[in-house]
């Protein structure tokens, strides 16, 4: 189906609704991306902290109740509410003690309590308990009035969890907080999908790496340096082919070795309106993939296809617009391809803007913006300074994009706009 799809997207586009690839929406592009993507399917079985930043390949069942059992939610009497004297004082016998962990044995009988720590088991017959700094303790004896109504102060038995219940479903992302639940569970063991693996290289004349003193008109590579970066937080296989010169025979090599080891392919650069015809003519010999210009700001170049079986995304070279289309493109096609059918949508909340923001309607613009606490308590936002797609300050220094969408002009101070928050992200 892709391989039909993909070629109509290159060859036949007019057959597409609203199809114009020189002002692709940024939502339209993400929309025909996501229609090629084809999960990985190997599954491997790891012990659960090896699962941190995997997908889940098959729901989890819980094999248990969670809690097992009823058990007391605080420190203090366990007794049965039909002993509850509504209109005075209530007054029981301690027959024993319920510890975390030690059980009391025997049965609750009439005006009989036990004494019972958090967590502990509910002895037979209770069916409530009042907590200690309610009580009044006379020996073997406590009283108090106003007592708790039936069922208060416990836990029951598969309130968190019932035996059977799905309790995370095939596809979920792990994170710490379900590690836990996991061994809540006492399971050991997770059925995951393999790691995705992903190579990538730089391309460009006028690169120099760290180590080599930089000539006339040369810049150090960075971009490997962020793709890295943002790779490794997404907890994905990295293969990282180095700096590839713009020569036709040595990025076709490089493309063929990448398309041999990888499930996608990432390369900076080489694929703005100077540079892209080399581009296309070497891609076209090696697979299928279209160019696009993105209505969006910066970042406005992009390439997405297969080259072999891998999946290709040709990003643009400026280290912003890396970043940025990482974040609004790639990141999303690996979740997919990770086996997350559905990843979580980033919220982008609304937010007061401090500063001025010159802005064309007619293309999504990503500036990054530093959020901050208010001195009214609410939180604010403030562009970073010059916004420059070469600027790679402003994406150190920011902790949000705030997200302009295609309708948006000019920002005044004081108006609201919306951001998404890096951390999370990253
Ligand atoms: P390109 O998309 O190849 O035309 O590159 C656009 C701009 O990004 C140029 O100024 C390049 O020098 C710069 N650039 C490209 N690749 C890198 C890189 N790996 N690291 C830093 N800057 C880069
Ligand atoms: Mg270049």
């Amino acid at each position: 189906m892709s391989e039909k799809s993909l070629s109509d997207l290159i060859n036949n586009p007019s057959c597409l609704d609203d199809y114009d690839p020189n002002s692709m929406p940024v939502a339209q592009a993400r929309k025909y991306i996501r229609e090629f993507l084809e999960p990985v399917t190997t599954v491997e079985v790891l012990p659960i902290r090896s699962t941190l930043g995997r997908v889940l390949a098959e729901d989890i069942l819980s094999p248990c109740n969670v809690p097992n059992h009823d058990n007391s939610a605080m420190d203090g009497y366990a007794f049965n509410a039909d002993d509850l004297n509504s209109s005075g004082e209530t007054s029981l016998n301690i027959i024993g003690t319920a510890f975390a962990g030690k059980a009391f044995d025997g049965r609750i009988g009439k005006g009989q309590c036990v004494r019972i720590m958090t967590g502990a088991v509910m002895p037979q017959g209770a069916d409530t308990v009042v907590v200690q700094e309610r009580v009044q303790v006379d020996g073997e004896h406590i009283r108090f009035t106003d007592g708790p109504k039936r069922g208060m102060n416990m836990r029951c038995a598969g309130e968190d969890l019932k035996q059977g219940q799905v309790v995370l479903p095939a596809g979920h992302l792990m994170r710490a907080a379900d590690l836990g639940l996991i061994a809540s569970l006492g399971l050991g063991e997770l059925r995951v999908y393999r790691k995705l693996r992903v190579a990538f290289f730089s391309t460009g004349d006028e690169l120099a790496s760290i180590g080599q003193a930089l000539e006339a008109g040369q810049v150090y590579d960075s971009n490997r340096y962020t793709l890295f970066g943002m790779l490794t937080r997404m907890g994905v296989e990295i293969i990282d082919m180095g700096v590839v010169r713009d020569v036709p025979e040595l990025l076709e090599q490089a493309l063929k070795d990448a398309a041999a080891s990888a499930d996608v392919i990432l390369t900076s650069g080489g694929v703005s309106v100077g540079e892209a015809d080399f581009m296309k003519q070497l891609l076209e010999k090696l697979g299928q993939v279209v160019f696009w210009k993105i209505a969006m700001k910066p970042g406005r170049p992009l390439a997405y296809g297969k080259v072999g079986n891998a999946h290709y995304f040709g990003l643009p070279g400026n280290p912003v617009s890396v970043m940025v289309t990482f974040y609004q493109f790639v990141r999303e096609a690996l979740l997919v391809l990770m086996g997350q059918p559905q990843p979580a949508t980033q919220p982008l909340l609304d937010v007061v803007c401090i500063g001025e923001i010159r802005k064309l309607p007619g293309r999504t613009e990503f500036q990054r913006g530093i959020l901050f606490p208010a001195e009214n308590g609410n939180w604010q936002v403030k562009p970073t300074g010059n916004q420059g797609s070469g600027i790679l300050r402003s994406m150190a220094e920011a902790n949000c994009f705030i997200v302009l969408d295609e309708n948006t002009g000019n920002v005044a101070p004081g108006n609201i706009v919306k951001v998404q928050i890096l951390d999370g992200l990253t």
